[in-house]
C-alpha cells in the first residue's frame, strides 16, 4: 500500500527525534532509511507503526487515516507487521505457535481454520522453517529466530512490512544471505517494505529508493545510484558513498587541491562541497601510483582483502581510504601519489 508521511514531528523533553518529515511512498516499494545511531529511524517507523503517536503531523496510508490531528488508528487496526531487531520471541512457544499468533487476532477473525493453517504452512515453508516447527526459541540459531520473526511478521500477508535493523544481531556470513531472503520475500509478497538501518551496504543492495536521515531530518533522497554516485550533502557523500574529501579552493568549475597543483573538474557539483572548500572523491576513483601524479601521500596503513588492497594514506594530515590493485604492493611508510581516475 501507498503511504503519505505529511510534516511528522516527534518531540521530546530532551531531543527532537523526527524533524518535520515528509515522504510519499509508492504501493510494494522498498524503501531503507538509512542513518546513523540516533538519527530517529526508529522513532519514526514507531510512529509509522502506531506505538508512538507523533507530536505533529499526518500518517496516510492510501486513504486510511493512520494518524491525523488528535485521531490514531491503534497499531492492531493497522494492516500491517514489525519485525525487530531483538527478534522479540517468547520462550516458551514453538517456532509454529509464533507463527499461528498473529492470526489470533480480531481482525482475522473471518478466516476458517483451514485457511489460516495454509497460510502459516505458506509462511513457515517461504521462510524455510519446516524442520523447526516444533523448536522453542531457545533451541535456534540467530539466523533462525530472525526466521521465525520474518515468518510471524509475513503470515497475514501484511501490506506493509515495518523492519527495525533485523540483521543487526546476525553474523556478516548469514547477514548477507538474509539480505536475499528479504529481498525474495518483498518479490513474493508484493508488500511495501520499511527497512530501517545503519549499514549503507544493506540500503544500497536492497533497497528500491533510500530516505539518508541525519539528526531527524531528511538529509538525501533517491535510488542506491542515485545516492552513491551523486552525494548531495557531504554527509551523504562519507556516509554512504565513503567519499575521501579533498581540501582546496574552487574557481569557477575549476578545483585546485590544496598541493596547489593537482585539479579536477567541478561541473556539477553540488554547491555544497565548493562552500566547505573539499572535493568528494570515491576510494574505487582514486589510482595510486609511484610516479609524481596526483596528491602525494604516504601509505600508513595497509589491509589485503584477496581482490584488492585497502590502503589508508596520509594525505598531509588528510587519511584517505583508497582501493589498491594487488599487483601494485606498495609498503607502510612508502610516498605514492592518488590520481583521480577520470581525471584529465
Ligand atoms: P535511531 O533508531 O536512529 O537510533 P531513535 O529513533 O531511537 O534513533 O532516537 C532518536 C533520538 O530520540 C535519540 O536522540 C534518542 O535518544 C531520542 N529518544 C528516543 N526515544 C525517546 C524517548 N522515549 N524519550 C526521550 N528521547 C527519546
Ligand atoms: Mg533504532
Amino acid at each position: 500500500m501507498s503511504l503519505s508521511i505529511k510534516n511528522v514531528s516527534q518531540i521530546y523533553d530532551t531531543a527532537v527525534a523526527v524533524d518535520d518529515i515528509s515522504v510519499e511512498i509508492q504501493d510494494g516499494e522498498f524503501i531503507a532509511i538509512l542513518g546513523p545511531s540516533g538519527c530517529g529511524k526508529t522513532t519514526l517507523l514507531r510512529i509509522i507503526a502506531g506505538f508512538i503517536q507523533a507530536t505533529k503531523g499526518e500518517v496516510l496510508s492510501g486513504d486510511e487515516v493512520f494518524t491525523r490531528d488528535h485521531h490514531h488508528l491503534p497499531v492492531n487496526e493497522r494492516d500491517l507487521a514489525m519485525v525487530f531487531q531483538s527478534f522479540a520471541l517468547w520462550p516458551h512457544m514453538t517456532v509454529r505457535e509464533h507463527i499461528e499468533y498473529p492470526l489470533q487476532s480480531k481482525r482475522h477473525s473471518h478466516l476458517s481454520a483451514a485457511e489460516k493453517t495454509a497460510m502459516v504452512d505458506e509462511a513457515i515453508r517461504s521462510t524455510g522453517l519446516e524442520l523447526l516447527q516444533k523448536r522453542l526459541p531457545g533451541e535456534l540459531s540467530g539466523g533462525q529466530k530472525q526466521r521465525v520473526s520474518l515468518a510471524r511478521a509475513i503470515v497475514s500477508k501484511p501490506k506493509l512490512l515495518l523492519m527495525d535493523e533485523p540483521l543487526s544481531a546476525l553474523d556478516a556470513e548469514l547477514k548477507i544471505s538474509m539480505r536475499k531472503e528479504i529481498k525474495d520475500i518483498h518479490t513474493m509478497t508484493k508488500s511495501t517494505i520499511i527497512y530501517v538501518t545503519h549499514d549503507q551496504s544493506e540500503a544500497l543492495s536492497m533497497a528500491d529508493r533510500i530516505i539518508i536521515m541525519k539528526d531527524g531530518k531528511i538529509e538525501q533522497m533517491g535510488t542506491p545510484k542515485e545516492i552513491y554516485e551523486h552525494p548531495q550533502t557531504i554527509f551523504a557523500a562519507t556516509f554512504v558513498s565513503k567519499c575521501n574529501l579533498v581540501h582546496g579552493v574552487f574557481e569557477g568549475n575549476t578545483f585546485t587541491a590544496y598541493d596547489g597543483k593537482t585539479q579536477y573538474d567541478a561541473t556539477n557539483l553540488p554547491v555544497c562541497f565548493n562552500e566547505a572548500g573539499v572535493y568528494p572523491v570515491r576510494p574505487e576513483d582514486f589510482v595510486a601510483t609511484g610516479e609524481a601524479m596526483g596528491i602525494a601521500g604516504i601509505i600508513a596503513n595497509k589491509q589485503y582483502n584477496g581482490r584488492e588492497i585497502h590502503y589508508k594514506v596520509d594525505c598531509n594530515g588528510d587519511f584517505f581510504t583508497i582501493y589498491g590493485d594487488v599487483t601494485k604492493d606498495f609498503q607502510i611508510g612508502q610516498t605514492i601519489y592518488l590520481k583521480k581516475s577520470d581525471a584529465a
